[in-house]
């Protein structure tokens, strides 16, 4: 189904009204084609969208189109004792993903359960929370391109997957991710490392045994700890955070003994929410937008907020964090112009 001037307030989680060109609904590969065999349908701009939960429209107009994917499916492709592969269509919501796994006790993603997403969104950042990435249960994913009616296959090594990032994320080409393929495991190993986990547990002295527990209790976490869009729009951590040398880490550590900080493969990552709260911004309000309360990484926006307010409030916590730390944060949040 194909839309024009089309507001798409409702089809984003920070709730930004901005009305857009074209938007065209794809629920099927027929929907693929069409738009391969009718070039006018593209525009020079074309921005693909799942559920909407991590891209900031900061204009009111978006001269271009948009490609809503809603293709639909899960099914299994095979298995063994040990472990299943399933199938999943990119239009699907990651939760419902989430849980039939969990509701057949398949474990990989349980950590992930109630990340609002697509299914293949949640390939193009690599979500992580609670100690998993989807890396970690990924095979493989199908691509198609609308422009050269090109599919394309991808591996786990081929999508060089890293913290919040594969090849897809900052894509110039319109590759759509159309299916992808996880492994799950039949008797699996509950990560339970991640210290708000432990502590609910110790905290409520229960048991956690499977994934369906597991993600159960992941949700309860999240739920207590982070805004709900339907109340209060945002796009989750609208920052990363930040991975500096160990050299800046010693010096910073001097004058900030109690900075929290995680190894990492390329040096030391910062907790950005940490730097934002130090740096004074947690609960600051600046018109329509603000740093959350209890999270201070996400931005939310209080009513009818601006594109601009929300690219100004990033600058001025950007130009702090730079000022008091000598650290650059980077946007985890797509900003569409
Ligand atoms: C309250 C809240 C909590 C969050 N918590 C977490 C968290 O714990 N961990 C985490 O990692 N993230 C988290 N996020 C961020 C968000 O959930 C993820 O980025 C998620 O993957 C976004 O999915 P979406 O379908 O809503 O993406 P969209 O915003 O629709 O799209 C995100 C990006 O992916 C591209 N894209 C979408 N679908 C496709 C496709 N099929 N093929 C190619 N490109 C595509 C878009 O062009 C865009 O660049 C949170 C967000 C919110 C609002």
């Amino acid at each position: 189904m194909i839309h024009s001037n089309y507001n798409i307030k409702h089809l984003n989680s920070f709730g930004l009204s901005c009305t857009v060109n074209k938007l065209i609904e794809i629920n099927n590969e027929d929907d693929l084609y069409l738009i391969n065999s009718n070039p006018d349908f593209l525009s020079t701009k074309n921005i693909i969208l799942g559920l909407g939960s991590n891209s900031v429209f900061v204009n009111d107009y978006f001269n271009g189109t948009v490609l809503l994917i809603k293709n639909k499916g899960i099914k299994i492709i095979e298995e063994d004792k040990d472990s299943i592969i399933i199938e999943a269509y990119s239009g699907e919501d990651w939760n419902d993903l989430v849980n039939f796994a969990c509701g057949n006790s398949w474990g990989g993603i349980e950590n992930l359960a109630a990340v609002p997403s697509s299914v293949g969104a949640a390939i193009v950042q690599n979500i992580g929370a609670y100690g998993q990435e989807i890396k970690d249960s990924f095979l493989c994913c199908t691509t198609y391109n609308p422009q050269t009616n090109q599919w394309k296959e991808y591996n786990n090594e081929e999508c060089k997957f890293d913290y919040r990032y594969s090849i897809f994320k900052y894509q110039t080409q319109l590759e759509i991710i159309w299916k992808i393929r996880l492994k799950l495991f039949k008797k699996p190993k509950l990560n339970i490392s991640y210290s708000a986990i432990k502590e609910k547990i110790e905290s409520e002295a229960i048991e956690i045994t499977n994934p369906k527990q597991m993600s159960q209790l992941v949700t309860q976490i999240r739920n207590s700890k982070l805004p709900n869009p339907k109340e209060l729009p945002n796009a989750g951590s609208f920052f990363k955070n930040p991975v500096i040398n160990q050299e800046h880490f010693n010096s910073l550590k001097e004058t900030y003994p109690q900075i929290p900080s995680y190894p990492s493969l390329k040096g030391v990552k910062i907790a950005a929410g940490w730097l934002i709260e130090q740096a004074g911004w947690k609960g600051k309000r600046v018109g329509n937008v603000g740093m959350h309360e209890k999270q201070a990484l996400v931005m939310v926006n209080y009513g009818n907020a601006k594109g601009e307010e929300i690219v100004n409030l990033a600058q001025e916590i950007e130009k702090s964090i730079k000022n008091i730390f000598n650290i650059n944060l980077e946007k985890e949040v797509h900003i569409i112009l």
